[in-house]
């Protein structure tokens, strides 16, 4: 599943990186960690890392103690950040593989304005051949608003870009029956086809193994088998941990619960409520029957007052429902660019924005 996967986020916890004792990035596992990268990029695949680390190295830049508050973990993020990546840099260096900072909060995946912007730049990274290295905002996310665990902004990050595997690279090889640390004989499990109450059962208690345990792991694979996405949990100690996993290395495997795309395609005919709706013209409704985008030359009116990432149905001249999307204007623009040509946008918009009102890929047909 993972030799075939187009695109791939790895995550990375802080027990794999950074060294206990001195607080120092762990090189010659990374390096051999942008290796499996560097090889699957030139096999075709597009791979993205969430990573753990900041507070880990951090706390030792400013000499901190072990137990902290949050303020405390606030600042230790901010002093390691900057060293993680450092090490990120060094250690893709030799691939000539530009890496890039992408430091999201819980809002940037949870609300649509937000997720529009964070995954199109995403995407840019993508596109243009770079590694984003995402890690929580850790400064600015206080208690209320944060992950606390990269498992779950892992799993958001997935959604997001729409990957086909989430990589949990851990210390532990996958999920047991129960606890092996408790029973040295429990059963492994390689393989879940749904996440029953049973499968969390096995996490163990919600509070006893806290950030990074098995039980945040699971949350991350209820959200993203959820999204069509792969989840495979694996042990990541040894050197190149990827390359280790395609030949077969143990690990349990969630299987997807649906693809990727027809998960978020459900999700915006179903579960986003429409704030809007759009009119188009005959010509645009043939246009998105086969399989284009909404262009805005093709818009007749507008109804309701959505912002930009909001869900609209999209209407024909009689109001009957054609379909749904997700908007890439506000309504106060899309009626300003109301059956404009491309050349006139950026004047009537105040800012250089293209002819699409709706993408395709963020558009379902319904009726
Ligand atoms: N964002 C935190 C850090 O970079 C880690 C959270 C986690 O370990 O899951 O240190």
């Amino acid at each position: 599943m993972l030799s075939v996967a187009k695109r791939v986020v790895v995550k990375i916890g802080s027990a794999l990186l950074v060294d206990p004792e001195s607080g120092a990035p762990a090189m010659a596992w990374l390096a051999s960690l942008a290796d499996d990268i560097a090889a699957m990029r030139e096999a075709g695949q597009q791979v993205l890392i969430v990573s753990s680390g900041a507070i880990a190295i951090g706390r030792h830049r400013l000499g901190l103690p072990k137990a902290l508050r949050l303020e405390q973990k606030q600042a230790a993020a901010a002093a390691g950040q900057s060293r993680l990546m450092a090490a990120y840099e060094r250690a893709f260096e030799p691939h000539s593989v530009p890496v890039a900072q992408a430091l999201l909060t819980a809002d940037d995946t949870e609300q649509r304005r937000r997720w529009l912007n964070a995954r199109a730049t995403l995407e840019a990274l993508l596109e243009l051949g770079a590694v984003p290295v995402i890690n929580e905002n850790d400064t600015v996310a206080t208690a209320e608003i944060r992950y606390g665990d990269n498992d779950r902004l892992a799993a958001r990050a997935a959604q997001m870009v729409s990957a086909d595997v989430l990589v949990l690279l851990s210390d532990i090889d996958g999920l047991y029956e129960s606890d092996p640390r408790l029973a040295p004989n429990a059963a492994f499990v390689a393989q879940v086809t749904a996440i029953t109450p049973a499968i969390e059962a096995m996490a163990g208690d919600p509070g006893a193994l806290g950030s990074g345990g098995m039980r945040t792991k699971i949350e991350a694979a209820k959200i993203a088998t959820g999204a069509g996405c792969a989840v495979v949990i694996t042990r990541g100690t040894t050197l190149h941990p990827l390359r280790g996993l395609m030949n077969g290395g143990r690990a349990t495997w969630f299987l997807p619960q649906a693809t990727a795309r027809a998960a978020y395609k459900s999700w915006i005919a179903g579960t986003l409520s429409p704030c809007g709706a759009i009119a188009i013209d005959a010509g645009a409704a043939n246009a998105l029957r086969g399989g284009k985008s909404l262009l805005v030359s093709g818009l007749i009116s507008i109804a309701g007052d959505f912002e930009k990432g909001d869900a609209v149905r999209i209407v024909d001249q009689a109001g009957a429902e054609i379909g749904r999307g997700i908007s890439r204007y506000d309504a106060a623009d899309a009626n300003r660019i109301r059956g404009l040509r491309s050349a006139d946008l950026p004047t009537a918009l105040g800012y250089a924005g293209g002819p699409v009102i709706i993408h395709a890929d963020d558009l379902v047909l319904t009726g």
